[in-house]
């Protein structure tokens, strides 16, 4: 068979782990692996590369995507998507693999739907798609929040502050929750648990009336200005706040060894899922076993609330 793979939407490390996965179990088993430049453009544009084992050598531990991605949005017009496969047919591609979050599922399914063999594995920070616990690069992510917070805690419990931090995680509170956890946050404000100011403003009057060092809120991003936040709390509360707003740092780095770990794992079974003829559906990790659903399911559910949504109630 001749299979493409492509890495689309948002950036996320553990990518390049999952294309080598994906180049090195096809070769194993006799397959051409093409790479897709930058996402569903190079689709467009024909952009093709063929990838051998040794392309692929190196980039186990590589953040970013070899391969680059864009967001192209004429992609959800159907006369667009059948450039996209007239371009795969010519070449003689018989499956493409799309590694991307909830939007290049989209992307993929309809490539499915117009009748393309095609599979997806879940590559996005966010951990925002439906039927997989965890998505390639989120725990990397996490980790470079958790650091961030915790190199915070040291400035602002020396200048006896109050610490706001907005991670992202788009419409998944995810990022800010298990950062949160792990940093000990006073506070994690997301999408499923949204601000209740009042609350939030006279608890921290109250600390900084005992003389408490420090406090720590996560903040999942586009839900409220950060800023504008800090400044009300610094004045109705008294406890003296700032805002940071990581960005696009949570992006970057060097995959962690769990991303690395799914990132093989994701990418080898996806091969396998299409030697067996499956098309339609993605990769996902549930309880730890890989899984697969179909993509039409996928796209259309928000991410399930995990069990950390009650323990941060817990343990605060
Ligand atoms: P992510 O995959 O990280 O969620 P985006 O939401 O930006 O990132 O989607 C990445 C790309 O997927 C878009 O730029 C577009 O090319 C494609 N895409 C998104 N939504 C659709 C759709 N409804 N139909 C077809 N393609 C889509």
């Amino acid at each position: 068979m001749k299979i493409a793979v492509l890495t689309s939407g948002g950036d996320a490390p553990g990518m390049n782990a999952a294309i080598r996965a994906v180049v090195r179990t096809g070769i194993a088993f006799g397959h051409e692996i093409f790479g897709v430049l930058d996402g569903y453009r190079g689709l467009l544009e024909d952009n093709f590369i063929p990838l051998t084992s040794k392309d692929v050598s190196g980039m186990l531990s590589a953040g970013g995507t070899m391969l680059g991605t864009a967001r192209v949005t004429e992609f959800k017009e159907v006369p667009v998507q059948m450039v996209a496969i007239d371009n795969l047919t010519n070449r003689g591609i018989d499956a493409l693999i799309v590694i991307g979050g909830d939007g290049s599922y989209r992307g993929a399914l309809a490539l499915h739907e117009l009748g393309f063999q095609t599979i997806g594995i879940p590559g996005t920070i966010d951990n925002d798609v439906y039927g997989t616990d965890f998505t390639i690069g989120f725990h990397t992510a996490l980790n470079t929040i958790v650091d961030a917070i915790d190199k915070l805690r040291d400035t602002s419990s020396s200048h006896r502050r109050c610490s706001i931090i907005e991670v992202m995680g788009r419409t998944s509170g995810d990022l800010a929750l298990y950062a949160g956890i792990c940093g000990g946050a006073e506070f994690i404000i997301t999408p499923e648990n949204p601000i209740n100011k009042d609350k939030l403003i006279s608890t921290l009057k109250k600390h900084n009336d005992e003389g408490r060092r420090h406090a720590i809120i996560v903040v999942t991003e586009q839900q409220f200005d950060v800023h504008k936040l800090a400044a009300e709390i610094s004045i109705k509360s008294g406890f003296s706040s700032r805002a940071t707003v990581l960005g696009y740092i949570q992006r970057g780095g060097r995959p962690v060894a769990e991303d690395r770990i799914l990132a093989s794992r994701m990418g080898s079974y996806a091969v396998e899922a299409i030697m067996q003829g499956v098309s339609g559906e993605c990769i996902g990790i549930k309880n730890d076993k890989l899984v697969t659903s179909p993509l039409a399911d996928i796209v259309n559910h928000p991410k399930e609330r995990g069990e950390l949504y009650d323990l941060v109630q817990k343990i605060r």
